[in-house]
Order: C-alpha cells, then sequence, then structure tokens
C-alpha cells in the first residue's frame, strides 16, 4: 500500500480501517472471554495509548484500568535487553484477572519481565493482549493471548508506535524511510 499520508513513510502496512475492525473483534473476545470477571486492563505506556483507547471502547464487561511504563528502547531502535520500571501501578492487582495490553511484542525481553514481575503479585491469572508481534525477533517465549496482526521483522511506527518520540498519532501503521532514520 503506498505511503500516500505522511511523507516521512515508505508503506502503509496496517490501514485505519484494518486496525478498526480488527481491535473491535479483539474487544468482543475479550469481552466474551472474561464475562463476570472484572478484569483489570494494565496499559504498557508509552506505545498501548491508542490500542488501549480503542479496545477499551469494544468492551463490554466492567473492567478497571491502571498502567506500567517499563524502559529498554531509549527512543531508538533496538532494544537495550535491561529492562526496568520508570512508572509502576497504582492498584493492587492481588486475586485480580489482568491483561496486559502491549503495543508491540518483538524481542520479547519487555513482556517476559512484566510477566514476571506482576506474576510475583499474586494475581488470579495474566493475559497478554499485543496489537502486534514479530515473532522473528523473539529472544524470550511469551504467551500472546490476543493478537492484532503478525509482522515481518520491520520497524514500524504509528498508532501510539514511535521513532524518536514522533509518528505516534498517526492512524496507521508504517514504515520509515530509510532516509529518516
Ligand atoms: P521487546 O522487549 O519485545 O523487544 O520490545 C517491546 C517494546 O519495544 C515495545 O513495547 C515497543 O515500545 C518497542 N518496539 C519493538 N518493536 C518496535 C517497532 O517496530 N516499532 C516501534 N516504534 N517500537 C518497537
Amino acid at each position: 500500500m503506498p505511503a500516500d499520508n505522511h511523507p516521512d513513510l515508505e508503506k502503509i502496512v496496517i490501514s485505519k480501517d484494518a486496525l478498526k475492525a480488527r481491535v473491535r473483534a479483539l474487544g468482543r473476545e475479550i469481552s466474551r472471554d472474561f464475562t463476570g470477571r472484572k478484569p483489570i486492563f494494565v496499559g504498557v505506556l508509552r506505545g498501548c495509548a491508542l490500542f488501549l483507547s480503542d479496545l477499551l471502547q469494544n468492551v463490554t464487561v466492567d473492567c478497571s484500568l491502571d498502567f506500567i511504563c517499563p524502559s529498554s528502547y531509549e527512543g531508538g531502535m533496538k532494544s537495550t535487553g535491561v529492562v526496568r520500571l520508570l512508572l509502576d501501578l497504582r492498584e493492587s492487582i492481588e486475586n485480580r484477572d489482568v491483561i496486559i495490553v502491549e503495543d508491540i511484542v518483538d524481542s520479547g525481553l519487555t513482556m517476559n519481565y512484566l510477566l514476571s514481575n506482576l506474576g510475583t503479585r499474586r494475581p488470579r491469572s495474566i493475559t497478554v493482549c499485543a496489537l502486534l508481534d514479530k515473532p522473528s525477533c523473539r529472544k524470550a517465549e511469551v504467551p500472546i493471548r490476543y493478537l492484532g496482526f503478525t509482522l515481518d521483522d520491520e520497524f514500524v511506527v504509528g498508532y501510539g508506535l514511535d521513532y524518536k518520540e514522533l509518528y505516534r498519532n498517526l492512524p496507521y501503521i508504517g514504515v520509515l524511510k530509510k532516509s529518516r532514520i
């Protein structure tokens, strides 16, 4: 698909309409699976912002919302592999059904860290919901229960995902021109 929207993009890989349809389906699936369980959605900042907002508008069960912010990319394109928490949850997740909402699972190191960190807090369950998956980059196994799209090994931006803090506001997902990196 040609990137006739933002001039810095080489191509669009997931259109606005495709995102909307898939996120609606994920919201409905989660609502079905979590009926009567009042899950707590944990958004992984900052990339989850647009996905989480659209997802929650398609969730019809009672639920609560909290955020966590790990750091590992430091604004670039390669994971440092070292994950630490810049912001922790405000709520206790003891005995709660936790749904972690992440923009993209790449090496899996961030999600792996979050699963073991949150797992020590005695939740009833932890489920991973990721918009994007790049399985060819995996270094640590991650059980993704709800997945939007699988991608090749390309660095993508838009719909919450950034490159040096830009492009998060694009309503679609695309690949940057080499000249912009
Ligand atoms: P992982 O620890 O799985 O390697 O990386 C997870 C985090 O890296 C994601 O939450 C996201 O912030 C960032 N990331 C991984 N791949 C991409 C990508 O293709 N584009 C952008 N913008 N961020 C990515």
